[in-house]
């Protein structure tokens, strides 16, 4: 199985995506966790990057499309793109990708969300510095303030969290991501879902719809 999960910061995609992941044993591509990992490890690909994340502006095409390629040959069970692509020419290259491998995307997920609820979503977000998992300061704290869950490290929040670089994100959004709404609406068996409710109805849409139970819903 081959996903593509749109959607603009804050929509929910990472929380999902590792669910998923884990519930139909695909790998799980998340961009932005991969270029934090290359960035705490000090590489050179995360000298080259940092600045672009802490800044909210997205990484050059051509780093992301030979990142991304090097993961795809390394998941022939099937993934799920969380983050990837971001713009056009990362769509394309997908594309052109996925032909050169006789492979096919078999459904693209957008997860809708308005703006005004995202900057609030985002200003509570905490993540694990270690393992990435995601908390909700108003609606799913770490049971110890400060400590994760699941792993005992530091909970904290994202550098690119703050208000005013979660602003500077979603109009990167709005310029170069949006577009790709329109790309895979048409061409693509693409499903709308609302991603503003909580997280485990969110969950159960997408596993209806993956388990052949359920079809598109536009939240307009
Ligand atoms: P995320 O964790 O998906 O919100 O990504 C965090 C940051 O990583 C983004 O704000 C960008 O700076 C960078 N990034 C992640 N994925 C991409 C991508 N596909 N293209 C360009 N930059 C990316």
């Amino acid at each position: 199985m081959r996903i593509v999960l749109l959607g603009c910061p804050g929509a929910g995609k990472g929380t999902q995506a590792k669910i998923l992941c884990q519930k139909y044993g695909i790998a799980h591509i998340a961009t932005g966790d991969i270029l934090r990992a290359e960035i705490a490890a000090k590489s050179s690909i995360g000298e080259q990057v940092s600045d672009y994340l802490k800044r909210g502006m997205l990484v050059s095409d051509d780093i992301m499309i030979a990142m991304v390629s090097k993961k795809l040959d390394a998941s022939k069970s099937g993934w799920l793109l969380d983050g990837f692509p971001r713009t056009l020419e990362q769509a394309q290259a997908l594309d052109a990708y996925l032909r050169k491998n006789a492979q096919k995307i078999d459904k693209v997920f957008y997860l809708a969300m308005k703006e005004s609820a995202v900057v609030n979503r985002l200003s509570s977000r905490r993540s694990c510095s270690e393992c990435n998992e995601v908390y909700s300061l108003s609606t799913r704290p770490p049971k110890k303030e400060g400590i994760c869950d699941t792993c005992g490290k530091a909970v904290v929040q994202r550098e690119d969290d703050s208000e005013a670089t979660v602003r500077k994100r979603l109009m990167v959004y709005e310029d170069l991501t949006r577009p790709l709404v329109s790309y895979y609406r048409h061409e693509y068996e693409f499903h709308e879902i609302d991603g503003a409710r909580d997280a485990t109805a969110v969950t159960l849409e997408l596993c209806t719809v993956i388990d052949g139970a359920g079809s598109s819903r536009s939240v307009a």
